[in-house]
């Protein structure tokens, strides 16, 4: 049996009252044990799509840098480039946004840097011998940090059910490559009527798989599915498909999920934000109404326990699953049992509320 911590919370909370409970959680949930004086440690979060308000509050964010600071650390923040088109498709315009968010040094104490580089293709592969992959490509940054708190906000999410701890280590520590890979593993496809005929991606294309005749064609035998392509394309005429949503998505998801827990065993810590939880995620770009009166701040080393911990406090709480709030058809309990599968932590949980 797994412990999760439980702070109750509420996003009106002021600064100094986030910053007492992400303390208390801190030492209640061992993270003192997680990151050491001189590690450089990831945070690991979503720094919200623009157009979206509901995202993990940099108050938060803000208290966990000064909690691995004060351990002797050196924290920053962190997130992957996306598949889509947006603002957060590309290193600068990424830690832009986090700055427009509230992410920035002078307002949390620490640097915002991709993982996975400039155009998300700063990876490593590892092994990870899952039901669906061999090897895994993982952002470089994430790999290399010594330790990491795992900073996720809990919402409904179109593709998986829900999204929480497990999906924001294995989709969100995933680069451009591995996401491709998780929703389908086919080559992207040209937008003739876009497509310029420019040649940038052909100069990228690192498997030469790409020709331009007045506009580009992807050889699909050659392509690796790097998604490079879709990176450097400036008028946005590299497309991808999502693929297969469900159980499939979600066990790939988890795939990923493993090559980052077991790269760092006894260095990783989860910190859950049950606060403003919405219908879709925080890629959305758009502005959303909670399901649900906020819950508070869970926190744990298990990522199974406290994705566990999270949806059996949503139940409790709103007399029905976050999933028949969000997408009915989605059964998200299977990144859960697919995660315990695979060693990742216990589904067995005691639950530990921190005293108010
Ligand atoms: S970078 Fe985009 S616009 Fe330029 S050739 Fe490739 S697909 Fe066409
Ligand atoms: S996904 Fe990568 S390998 Fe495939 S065409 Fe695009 S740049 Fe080339």
């Amino acid at each position: 049996m797994s412990t999760v911590h439980l702070a109750a919370a509420c996003a009106s909370d002021r600064p100094q009252v986030t910053a007492a409970k992400v303390r208390a959680l801190w030492h209640a949930a061992g993270f003192d044990r997680v990151v050491a004086k001189g590690d450089l440690t990831a945070i690991k979060l979503h720094v919200g799509e623009p157009g979206t308000k509901t995202f993990v509050s940099p108050d938060v964010a803000a208290a966990l840098v000064r909690c691995c600071v004060d351990a002797g650390a050196k924290p920053f923040l962190t997130d992957t480039a996306v598949l889509y088109r947006s603002e957060r498709d590309n290193g600068v315009d990424h830690a832009r946004v986090a700055a427009e968010h509230g992410f920035g040094l002078d307002r949390v104490g620490a640097p915002f840097i991709p993982a996975d580089g400039l155009i998300g293709a700063d990876e490593i592969e590892v092994r990870v011998d899952g039901k669906h992959f061999e090897t895994v490509a993982i952002a470089a940054a994430i790999l290399q940090a010594r330790s990491i708190i795992v900073l996720s906000h809990a919402t409904g999410h179109l593709g998986t059910g829900y999204g929480g701890a497990l999906k924001n280590l294995g989709m969100g520590c995933a680069s451009r490559k591995g996401k491709l890979r998780q929703h389908h593993g086919r080559p992207p496809k040209i937008d003739s009527d876009r497509c310029t005929g420019c040649g940038s991606c052909a100069e990228w294309c690192p498997a030469h798989a790409i020709e331009v005749d007045r506009v580009a064609r992807i050889d699909a035998a050659k392509c690796i599915g790097c998604g490079q392509c879709i990176a450097v394309c400036r008028d946005h005429a590299v497309e991808h498909g999502w693929g297969f949503g469900g159980a499939r998505l979600q066990q790939r998801i988890v795939d990923h999920a493993a090559a980052v827990v077991r790269s760092k065993q006894g260095k990783i810590g989860y910190l859950t934000v049950a606060e403003q939880i919405t219908k879709d995620c925080d890629c959305m770009g758009k502005s959303q109404r909670p399901l649900l009166p906020d819950i508070g701040l869970l926190a744990a080393q298990d990522p199974v326990a406290i994705e566990q911990a999270l949806l059996d406090l949503v139940r409790a709480r709103a007399g029905r699953t976050l999933e028949s709030m969000s997408y009915p058809r989605l059964d998200g309990s299977a990144q859960i049992r697919y995660a315990e599968e695979m060693g990742l932590g216990e589904s067995q949980v005691e639950l530990v509320e921190l005293p108010a």
